[in-house]
């Protein structure tokens, strides 16, 4: 069995921790396990990657969320 894919906020691009369906950040956001691309961004203010995404927080980030 494959390991399940965590989820991706598809407001913030945000990877949520296993079994977290929810933004932390977006609660009211929807989520999706589809998505591609993983990034880390540690400072979000010298990363061209969080300027493109709009990221003003460090953590991890899907480069591009699906949402259905
Ligand atoms: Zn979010």
């Amino acid at each position: 069995m494959a390991a399940k894919k965590p989820s991706a906020c598809g407001e913030c691009h945000l990877v949520l921790a296993d079994g977290v369906d929810q933004c932390p950040r977006h609660p009211s956001s929807r989520v999706s396990s589809d998505w591609n691309g993983y990034v880390i961004i540690m400072q979000p203010n010298r990363s061209e990657i969080a300027k493109r995404l709009q990221v003003e927080l460090p953590g991890k980030y899907a480069l591009k969320v699906n949402i259905n």
